[in-house]
This record gives structure tokens, C-alpha cells and sequence, in this order.
């Protein structure tokens, strides 16, 4: 009863929000607040990046020595240093820099999971460091208090608070009694009246979870198509070729969350041994080429998340000092334990192996791979620090940068159908940009070197964003 009064008085107080899924008027740097702009480093209305290496995001070649210009918030120039006129433009020295456009997370979340059993809101640390490491775009994917997730939105996008451009998911659905956090959909009824419920309310996205049953994942899916709003899941109870028959927009996480490979999974039902299976599949054989082609022929993307699963993989390299520095003291402390209760107990090595050639599999089958960060689990991928991980992992799996660019940035562009307007740089887009000290060419880690990261062409100070944070982490906010 409490709840329905708590949702009912926050829905009276701000009203029904309009189902306007992102503002593509550039924000201008007066627009912003006092402690935001403490932030800005760079708010010329026109200004040009120069002698850069570009990775346009388009998968084309790197190209080196070029200009960028933006006016206005929006791109409009690239081309060779020497060639674009920068006169009575402010300059921005790329040299020695990368330059490439803002990333888009796709598995977001502006909560976060602790070692030791905490969950919280992040909201004042998370929208920074998703910035602050070149995550322009956010979508939730998901989320535990979804009113707090739309107000933080609204003072992003008033320019009261430094932050991502960001999707709303609705809450989870799921079925059965397991879980305390989401919302526990039990009929195809009940599962419309969700659905229309966030969707009036902003939501763009909807997240299905392990449990959902497959009648009621079919009305929600009608229902949210019928209203223009999207789904996408962490599926378990439906397979991945089930998604794509009922009509799923995108599909969370890859192979590790497949039960299209265990024989004993029912309709409705996620198996205990669905993982077993998943990961004794050989990736490039017909099993994974079935799942592949229903994808790829239904155009469903998938969200790659290798930095969250690396956390329950024995001996990886997951005590990022970076990362420790921003938890607050006593995460810090559950998290390195939790490590090492993983180094001993964790998944084999070899599953991570498994899970990367799955993802560069589904690419090289046609399929089209996003990525995101998904700061849960154990706690050891943080916002932003852990998008920048999935480069590193990526790169691991055998993508080349130009590969791993686009997948972090018009890949998810194309998936939230902002890509006309963001994703990529080119002429006429919003300058959603990130410079990155070093050659991401050479270095897949270069990607922690974020300098200057440009979000609608105002130029923010990725160490001060990271800097705000430092120990806070995990504590609420
Ligand atoms: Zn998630």
C-alpha cells in the first residue's frame, strides 16, 4: 500500500512527462549552473580541435593530422590540419591526441551493486564518472527507483547537475516471487498496465529479467511497441532465439546469459544449468550460428558487458587502483575480499575466452554489438571506468579500434535511433566528442587518458569529474 501512495504522490507532483526521448537542441555553456561550469574547460561557441587522430566512429581507418571544427554545439567542419579555416577560432591542441565521438553506454545504470550486499542510487557519482570517461549517452537498462533516475535526468538536462544524456528504462519485470527489486509480472494483463504506466510517465526502454513468463513478456512487448517504446532484457526464462520471435529490440550481455543452449530449458523457465551449457558451446559452430542468424535476420543487437563478467572470472586484472580510489573505504574493503573469494572460487579462466569469441562471432555473422558497462555484480565495474574496461576487452576479444569505436559509439547510437544527430563525427551532428591523450591506435588502454570530454560542443574536464568523486563510490549518491 505504502508504495502505490509513494509512486501516486510523485506522479501527482511532477506530472506525466511528455514522451520526448532526448532534447537535440545543443546546450549552450550559458545554460549551464555556477557548479557545473566549475566543470567546463572548454565553452567557446566556436572553436577548433586540431591536428588530432580521428576515429570517426563510422569504422572507417583512423586518419591522422586532422581538424574538427564546432559551432554551436554542433560539428561543422573535419577535415586535414592546414585545410579547414580556424580563423578567429578558439584552438584546442590535439597533437598527440585522439579524438573520437562521445561513447554510448547501453547497459547504464545509475545504480550501483557493492560487494557485501549493498545496492544504491549513484546519483551524484555516477552521472560524473560516465562523463568524465567520455560517456556522452546513457540508457538505465533497468532500474531500482526509477523517479529518482527521471529527476536526475531533468537536472541534467536544466544544466543543473554534470551529467550523460540519458534513456529511461522502466523498472524491471520479471515473474515469479524471487526478487525484492523489480516489479513481479504475473499476467499479460498486469504486464500492459506496466507498460503503459512508464511509458506515460518517460520511460523509452523496457528491461525484461530472468523470470518473466513468455505470455506476459508478449503483451508487454505489444503493448510497449504500440505506445513507441523499445525492450530489451537480461533474459533467462526466454532464450535469445525466443527473444527474437516474441520481438525484442536488443538482448543484454551475450553468451553468458544464452539459455538457448540448454535441452532441458521449458518455455517460461530459466534452468539451473543454463550456463553450463552456454559455456561449453563452440562459438563458431552451428549451435551459435542458429542464434546468430535469427538476430541478424529479425535485426536484434546485442549489448556486450565483458567488464561486469571479468568480476566473477578467476585471476583477471580487476583492481583497477583508479576504481579502488573512488569507493568509499569499507566497498573498497568488501570488494577486495570479494576478489579474492573469486580468484579461488570464481568462473574458469576459459570462460571468459569463450564469452569473447561469441561476441566477435555474432559481428563477424553480421550482427550488430553495442556495449555498456552494467556497474553491478561484485561492485569491481564502476561507471565510466568500467565503459572504458569493455575497450580494453574488446580489444582483448580481437576487434580492431576502429571496430571497438564504433561499437562503443554508433552502434548504440543506431540502437536508441539518436544516430542522425549523435554517434559519429560528422558534419551537422551534435559535438558529442571525447579527446583522449595518446593514440588509442596503438593502446587500447589510451582510452583512460580522457582529457577533454565535449557533450552538445562544452568542453568538460574529465580529472575535476573524477576527482568530485573520489571515495564516494558506494556510499548513497
Ligand atoms: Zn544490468
Amino acid at each position: 500500500m505504502m508504495r502505490t501512495t509513494l509512486l501516486a504522490a510523485a506522479a501527482f507532483a511532477i506530472g506525466p512527462l511528455a514522451a520526448a526521448p532526448l532534447a537535440l537542441q545543443a546546450q549552450s555553456a550559458d545554460q549551464l549552473s555556477a557548479g557545473v561550469r566549475d566543470h567546463v574547460t572548454v565553452d567557446a561557441p566556436a572553436f577548433a580541435i586540431t591536428n588530432v587522430t580521428l576515429i570517426d566512429g563510422t569504422g572507417t581507418p583512423a586518419q591522422r593530422g586532422r581538424t574538427v571544427v564546432v559551432r554551436d554545439g554542433r560539428i561543422s567542419a573535419v577535415g586535414a590540419a592546414g585545410q579547414v579555416d580556424t580563423s578567429g577560432l578558439e584552438i584546442v591542441n590535439g597533437a598527440g591526441h585522439t579524438l573520437i565521438p562521445g561513447m554510448t553506454g547501453l547497459h547504464n545504470h545509475l545504480y550501483y551493486t557493492a560487494a557485501g550486499g549493498r545496492g544504491m542510487q549513484l546519483n551524484f557519482s555516477a552521472p560524473r564518472l560516465y562523463l568524465g570517461a567520455g560517456v556522452t549517452t546513457v540508457r538505465t537498462t533497468g532500474s531500482r527507483n526509477a523517479y529518482s533516475e527521471i529527476n536526475l535526468k531533468n537536472e541534467i538536462d536544466a544544466g543543473r547537475t554534470p551529467g550523460p544524456r540519458i534513456h529511461i528504462t522502466a523498472p524491471y519485470i520479471t515473474g515469479g516471487q524471487g526478487s525484492t527489486t523489480m516489479t513481479l509480472v504475473n499476467s499479460p494483463e498486469q504486464a500492459r498496465r506496466f507498460v503503459a504506466y512508464w511509458a506515460a510517465e518517460g520511460a523509452t526502454w523496457l528491461k525484461a529479467y530472468t523470470n518473466v513468463g513468455y505470455e506476459e513478456m508478449a503483451a508487454a512487448i505489444d503493448e510497449a511497441h504500440r505506445l513507441g517504446i523499445k525492450v530489451t532484457g537480461h533474459i533467462c526464462s526466454i532464450s535469445f532465439t525466443e527473444a527474437v520471435e516474441l520481438g525484442f529490440d536488443n538482448i543484454e550481455h551475450g553468451l553468458f546469459t544464452n539459455s538457448d543452449y540448454d535441452p532441458t530449458k521449458e518455455r517460461s523457465e530459466c534452468p539451473n544449468t543454463y550456463r553450463q551449457y552456454a559455456m561449453s558451446i563452440d562459438p563458431s559452430g552451428p549451435e551459435a550460428q542458429a542464434t546468430f542468424s535469427a538476430m541478424v535476420n529479425a535485426g536484434v543487437p546485442m549489448t556486450s558487458t565483458l567488464a561486469v563478467y571479468e568480476l566473477f572470472v578467476q585471476d583477471r586484472p580487476t583492481r583497477d587502483p583508479r576504481s579502488l580510489e573512488a569507493m568509499a573505504p569499507e566497498v573498497r574493503e568488501a570488494y577486495l575480499e570479494a576478489k579474492e573469494n573469486v580468484d579461488r572460487d570464481g568462473w574458469p579462466p576459459e570462460w571468459m575466452d569463450v564469452a569473447m569469441a561469441y561476441e566477435k562471432a555474432f559481428v563477424e555473422a553480421g550482427g550488430l554489438l553495442a556495449f555498456g558497462v552494467d556497474p553491478t555484480g561484485n561492485g569491481g565495474a564502476l561507471p565510466g571506468y568500467g565503459d572504458q574496461r569493455n575497450v580494453e576487452l574488446l580489444a582483448e576479444a580481437g576487434f580492431t579500434t576502429e571496430e571497438i569505436v564504433q561499437i562503443a559509439t554508433l552502434n548504440g547510437a543506431r540502437i536508441l535511433e539518436t544516430d542522425e544527430e549523435l554517434g559519429s563525427v560528422e558534419v551537422g551532428k551534435i559535438a558529442d566528442l571525447v579527446l583522449i591523450e595518446g593514440d588509442l591506435t596503438v593502446d587500447p588502454s589510451t582510452i583512460r587518458n580522457t582529457v577533454i570530454v565535449f557533450k552538445d560542443g562544452v568542453g568538460y574536464d574529465s580529472a575535476s569529474l573524477f576527482e568530485a568523486v573520489k571515495g564516494r563510490v558506494g556510499i548513497s549518491q
